[in-house]
């Protein structure tokens, strides 16, 4: 329908800046959990661009719904239809 959000960039991921000192420190979280991770130290002119850095670097251990476009977890990832879980609950678990 709308083949141009493929290419949109991801929807901010939910994040919290947790340091500031010799440079910027960012710990990004799943959409849908508490599990988290924690960037190294990036210097950078700004915070902006410190979290452009740290975002990037964070995507790798990070999924992006191709729906909603939230950061999720693997645990909250339906790989089969690159979506998060509430997306695209799994199929075939037993639940409500
Ligand atoms: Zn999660
Ligand atoms: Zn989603």
């Amino acid at each position: 329908m709308k083949p141009q959000a493929m290419r949109r960039a991801w929807v901010h991921p939910k994040y919290a800046l947790v340091g500031v000192e010799s440079g910027y420190r960012f710990r990004f979280f799943c959409a849908l959990c508490g599990a988290n991770r924690t960037s190294g130290w990036i210097s950078a002119a700004s915070e902006a661009d410190a979290r452009l850095f740290a975002e990037a670097e964070a995507r790798r251990f990070f999924n992006g719904c191709h729906k909603c476009g939230r950061w999720i977890c693997d645990e909250h990832y339906n790989a089969d239809e690159m979506m998060c879980v509430e997306c695209a609950p799994r199929k075939g678990r037993a639940g409500s």
